[in-house]
């Protein structure tokens, strides 16, 4: 039988969980936790999910006709795993509520690593995270750097990263955030929090970061700076990023991230999601040993297939990852 698979916060990340998880042959959704009674509760009624609420909100969903099959914990009660995809700090709030349930437990990448002692990123660590009942997937940057980094490091041995994220300010769907107008320095003081964040998948590599903030909501970009151990060409390193399913080149006309995300609309992907990292391979440059180049990270998306593969290594329906990696990529449609 598949796997009983909970969303607990249908936002930006937990409605695109649900919806790949919901496509897996080996795992179901079992039902999808909202606090309001708003347009995206009734189109996953419309798509067929069942609706769960917080106890004390169970009456404002009533009101508004939307019917709901219990509350949040009647919904863990019912799950295996529960993904938990509600705003960075309100997901450690859960975790007794998990452990009472003897339910296992994802959280995102707003939440610290302490909380799950786990961090996870498929192609970095996968086989790490068997059997485990709680798991942090990283957030989207740090798994956007998980991807190139593991690999390159394999291959070539990693001496240190040094990278500069020119990142988005809020999703397209967030009318809250900002700045409009600005370019924002953030954290001031340096280093960024992200480098930090790959340790937690991977605490050999030497790696420091720094980070703005700029008026676009549509992809990060990073500017990716690596020293290696080994003799490489710019052509090896090209040929190790071809072979990742999660790194995708860009050329043919696509300079910038506008581009990209028109050609996801082309490509007819769901919600014009971009689940790859998107690297311009022309840039690929080695200085005095010192690779260059730059990729954009479509934040909204790009974790969704790393849920994905958490679930698979913490209900051991796959030993191996890069196996899982396939059947992920295979059953979203990324490849
Ligand atoms: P979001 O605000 O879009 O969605 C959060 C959802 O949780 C909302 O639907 C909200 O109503 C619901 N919620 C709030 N409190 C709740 C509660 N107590 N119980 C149940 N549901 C509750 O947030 P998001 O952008 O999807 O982020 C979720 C997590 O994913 C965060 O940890 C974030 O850091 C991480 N993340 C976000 C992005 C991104 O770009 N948006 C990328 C990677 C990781």
């Amino acid at each position: 039988s598949k796997v009983k698979v909970a969303i607990n916060g249908y936002g930006t990340i937990g409605k695109r969980v649900a919806d790949a998880v919901a496509l897996q042959d080996d795992m179901e959704i079992v039902g999808v936790s909202k606090t309001r009674p708003n347009f995206e509760a009734f189109i996953a009624r419309d798509k067929g999910y069942d609706i769960y609420a917080p106890s004390d909100r169970m009456d404002s969903m009533k009101k508004a006709d939307l019917s709901v099959m219990g509350t949040v914990e009647d919904m863990i009660d019912v799950a295996d795993v529960v993904v938990d995809c509600t705003p960075g700090g309100v997901g450690a709030e859960n975790k007794s509520l998990y452990e009472k349930h003897g339910v296992k437990a994802i959280w995102q990448g707003g939440e610290d690593h302490e909380l799950a002692g786990f961090s996870f990123n498929a192609v970095s660590n996968y086989s790490e995270a068997l059997g485990r009942d709680f798991v942090r997937v990283v957030s989207c940057n740090t798994t956007g750097l998980c991807r190139v980094i593991s690999p390159l490091d394999k291959e070539f041995g990693v001496k240190k990263v040094r990278v500069s994220l020119l990142r988005r300010s809020a999703d397209p769907g967030d009318i809250k955030k900002g700045p409009i107008n600005a370019i924002v320095p953030n954290p001031v003081k340096l280093p960024s929090h992200h480098g930090p964040d790959v340790k937690s998948v991977m605490p050999h590599i030497n790696i420091t970061t720094t980070a703005v903030k700029l008026p676009t909501t549509l992809m990060h970009v990073h500017i990716v700076n690596i020293d290696f151990e080994k003799d490489c060409t710019e052509k090896d390193i090209e040929e190790v990023l071809s072979r990742q399913s999660r790194v995708r080149f860009v050329g043919q006309g696509i300079s910038s991230t506008a581009e990209i995300i028109e050609l996801s609309r082309d490509m007819l992907r769901p919600r014009y999601d971009m689940w790859e990292n998107c690297v311009w391979n022309e840039s690929i440059s080695l200085y005095e040993k010192e690779l260059y180049f730059f990729q954009a990270i479509h934040q909204e998306s790009n974790v969704i297939p790393e849920n994905v593969d958490a679930i698979r290594a913490m209900m051991e329906l796959e030993k191996d990852g890069e196996k899982s990696i396939e059947k992920t990529d295979k059953a979203i449609g990324l490849i």
